[in-house]
């Protein structure tokens, strides 16, 4: 199957919000399967459109129990505090332990057109936290404590040279260096 290149940190087009799906027609529909094929080959647990080129707002995961599409995604809800430790596709080769809500409400819609609204919590939460972050244009580095900041500003500079793939002079704008 085929995949699409992932953008990583330094692109334009991660830090740009999407825009809403209007129809789910077959170009979204195969959107959706390369977005799943791409996530599967990474590997990774989630994908948003943005991190594939594309400015709509859907994203694909997989919390172990199969691939699933959520298009139009909005979170209404978060509740409590939860530590996990946190990579992405875009920001190759770090991760950190970052503080986020414990469970959220998440609504969107599916590729059948139909609503869908889940509670979730711990691991699926943390995904769609991420996910609708992506689409919102934040990535991961915009959620860093002040000291995680300095720490991964230090990393990227004793790493400078041999951090790839990416863009380390953009990661460290993104940082505020
Ligand atoms: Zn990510």
């Amino acid at each position: 199957m085929p995949t699409l290149p992932i953008r990583t940190y330094g692109d334009p087009v991660l830090t740009n919000e999407t825009t809403n799906v209007d129809e789910i027609d077959s170009r979204i529909a195969a959107l959706a399967q390369v977005m799943i094929e791409t996530m599967i080959d990474a590997p990774g647990v989630g994908l948003a459109a943005n991190q594939v080129g594309v400015q709509k707002r859907l994203f694909v995961y997989d919390k172990g129990d199969g691939p699933k599409v959520i298009i139009n995604p909005v979170i209404v809800e978060t509740s409590g505090e939860w530590v996990y430790e946190e990579g992405c596709l875009s920001v190759p080769g770090l991760s950190w332990e970052i503080v986020r809500p414990n469970a959220v409400h998440l609504r969107g819609v599916g590729l059948d057109g139909q609503a869908i609204d889940i509670e979730a919590e711990e691991y699926e939460a943390r995904i769609f936290q991420h996910e609708v972050d992506h689409l919102d244009g934040v990535l991961l580095v915009e959620r860093l404590t002040d000291d995680q900041r300095r720490d991964a500003k230090r990393l990227l500079r004793r790493r400078r040279l041999s951090l790839a793939p990416g863009d380390p002079d953009g990661l460290r704008q993104l940082l505020g260096d």
